[in-house]
């Protein structure tokens, strides 16, 4: 016995794999040369966490753990709660034969956002506003730290969807209806990851022991912001010249920019499905544009290559392996997916030189990861999470992310910068104190929530901090005109908005905000002098309002720091922002993108006016 454990502890402790000082390609041919077909399809697999164990792991030797939005750890947890959680998952793997570490991914999309106190960007539209690709590369920066603060290596971001039409849920995780804005702020990834070495193209250097950085994931390749009408995992119908210029530059300049995983996206390409287009995957983007790490389906992305789902799962297994998809997004029916696999492989239907394709880059990921050397998570990165400094800098992309789309009915009266000294002010509307609704989606939830899901500022209590301490403000969340005209506001702030969605639960034919909202405008704007901040994902219905406003704000899903908007709306900052998109006035108008024939929009894209910080000292912002 004492001999078979003397085998054992030489054949995997002095392993050439183990070696941090080997160079890469020669741990990746050794680890490899000793993995059985079990193990190598085991480290394609990545499964929920819902379903997970170290025991669970250590049997399938699972690769890879999906962290998605909700459920437990996220509510209310500590950092090192979701640490333990963490390392709990990579001790079933480190306990397997070759000691393979697992990756662990989270929907980190806007902050850490499934972690309670994290801090919460503002949602990629707004960052697409601020025209800002170093401001975004910072909060790559602290989102990474803050992910590594929970004790996981891998985000599933950035989503660098060029978003065409605004009835997509999913529109506001796209910076931009423009592909060079989408393209610019890929920025993100250096600075999630940092600069990744050689193996992925361009750059020099060590490998990735940094644990303040952590993988990203493009996504979702590619077009899943161009389908019809906006329907979400719907088809885009786009020829290849289009699909090229307009969805696929921000993918070239991931991959320049050294992006570790890039995932599927549900939709088609003219009726294809993404899944299981081996052009694209591996045509394109692993020939033709040398990615080198490893491609992932998105969740269930295999179930759903078929309608009904699962209707012919080896159908869908065999089609989206041999495509190019290196690791599976099961997260739940991992039995069913490693069994059909197994079988493809041994009937010949998936060639065992694909499945070493696949195991080889995602163990290429790992190891320039740092995994193996350093697998459990570093409790001194508790410290990151929802620190001051990453909350400035959210607060700083608030400020740079409002769009000023009027001021004054007249354009020699404008109403903003608002002054700081009036004897008594209304604040009105369903998203002045609502920290979920700023969140909006993805945060917390899925769904996203309103009310006090995490820590932060609301716009309301911005207002308060922004204010002279002789000024009342006044807090009524929905008043009547009555109520509006008695008191004798100096101005009104109404704050209004959308409610908190994602994805295909968020599309919308109508885009119209809640007949309480525009009442709400109504009433006040009807009565006091009023500057209505809009809190949304994208473009809302706004005509006819918009004329009854004095002053109109897009402030997007600002997130946890959303009493930001306070330090522009009174002048300490000044306005900056620019539309990432199109604001249409009616949605028969859609889809409708700058460039297009007939364009005709209330507010056009690039459109932002500026004011100066009402000291008149320093220019537009900061
Ligand atoms: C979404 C992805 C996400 C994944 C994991 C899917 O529903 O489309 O963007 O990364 O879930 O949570």
């Amino acid at each position: 016995l004492l001999l078979l454990l003397f085998c054992f502890l030489f054949a995997t402790g002095d392993a050439e794999y183990t070696h941090p000082r080997q160079p890469l390609d020669a741990r990746l041919r050794d680890l490899m040369s000793q993995m059985t077909l079990e193990e190598k399809i085991g480290q394609m697999t990545q499964i929920a966490k819902e379903v997970a164990s170290p025991q669970i792991i250590k049997k399938h030797h699972i690769g890879s753990i999906l962290i998605a939005p909700g459920g437990e750890p996220a509510i209310h947890a500590s950092a090192e709660a979701w640490m333990d959680m963490a390392d709990s998952f990579q001790e079933g793997a480190l306990s397997t034969r070759l000691g393979i570490p697992l990756i662990i991914g989270v929907d980190a999309l806007h902050g850490n956002n499934n972690a309670y106190n994290a801090t919460i960007f503002p949602h990629n539209v707004g960052l697409g506003a601020t025209r800002d690709p170093q401001l975004v590369q910072r909060i790559g920066a602290a989102t990474a730290l803050e992910v590594r603060a929970t004790g996981i290596p891998y985000t599933f971001a950035p989503c660098i969807a060029v978003c065409r039409d605004p009835r997509w849920g999913r529109c506001y995780e796209s910076y931009s209806e423009d592909p060079n804005i989408v393209r610019e702020m890929t920025e993100i990834v250096p600075g999630l990851q940092g600069y990744l070495p050689a193996e992925f193209q361009y750059f020099e250097g060590d490998s990735c022991k940094n644990s303040g950085k952590v993988a990203a994931c493009a996504k979702h390749f590619v077009g899943d912001g161009g389908t019809t009408d906006g329907i979400d995992e719907y088809n885009t119908v786009i020829d290849w010249d289009g699909l090229k210029s307009i969805h696929m530059p921000a993918y070239v300049d991931s991959i320049r920019k050294g992006v570790a995983t890039i995932m599927i996206s549900y939709s088609s390409w003219n009726g294809k499905k993404m899944h299981t287009n081996y052009d694209l995957i591996t045509g394109y983007l692993k020939n033709e544009l040398k990615f080198k790490g490893f491609v992932i389906s998105d969740s269930e992305g295999l179930d759903r290559i078929t309608t009904p789902p699962r209707a012919n799962y080896t159908y869908s297994v065999e089609a989206a392996i041999n495509a190019g998809i290196d690791m599976v997004m099961v997260p739940y029916t991992y039995l069913e997916f490693i069994n059909e696999l197994t079988s493809l492989v041994s009937k010949g239907a998936v060639s065992m030189s694909r499945i070493d394709d696949a195991v080889e880059r995602i163990l290429r990921v790992k190891f320039i990861m740092g995994l193996f050397e350093q697998p459990l998570s570093d409790r001194t990165m508790v410290k990151h999470l929802g620190s001051q400094e990453h909350r400035r800098i959210a607060r700083e992309a608030v400020r740079k992310s409002l769009v000023l789309l009027k001021n004054g009915k007249n354009v020699s009266k404008p109403l903003l910068p608002l002054p700081k000294n009036a004897r008594r002010l209304l604040v009105a509307g369903s998203h002045a104190n609502d920290i979920g609704r700023q969140c909006g989606g993805w945060t917390m939830d899925w769904q996203g929530q309103s009310g006090n899901i995490t820590i932060g500022t609301s716009i309301l209590s911005g207002v308060r901090d922004a204010v002279d301490q002789e000024t009342e403000v006044v807090y009524i969340e929905n008043p009547e005109n009555a109520v509006a005209a008695s008191l004798n506001f100096s101005f009104a702030i109404v704050v209004v908005g959308e409610e908190p969605y994602s994805e295909y639960e968020g599309d919308s034919k109508d885009l119209r905000l809640s007949e309480a909202c525009y009442s709400t405008i109504s009433n006040v704007c009807g009565v006091v002098e009023c500057v209505v901040v809009v809190v949304s994902g994208r473009p809302v219905v706004m005509e006819p309002f918009v004329d009854e406003m004095d002053a109109l704000v897009a402030a997007w899903l600002p997130g946890s720091e959303g009493g930001g908007v306070a330090d522009v709306l009174f002048g300490d900052y000044g306005f900056s922002g620019k539309l990432p998109r199109t604001w249409f006035r009616r949605v028969e108008q859609l889809p409708m993108n700058k460039g297009d024939a007939h364009y005709d929009p209330l507010f056009g894209f690039g459109f932002g006016l500026t004011t100066m910080p009402s000291d008149g000292v320093g220019v537009a912002a900061e």
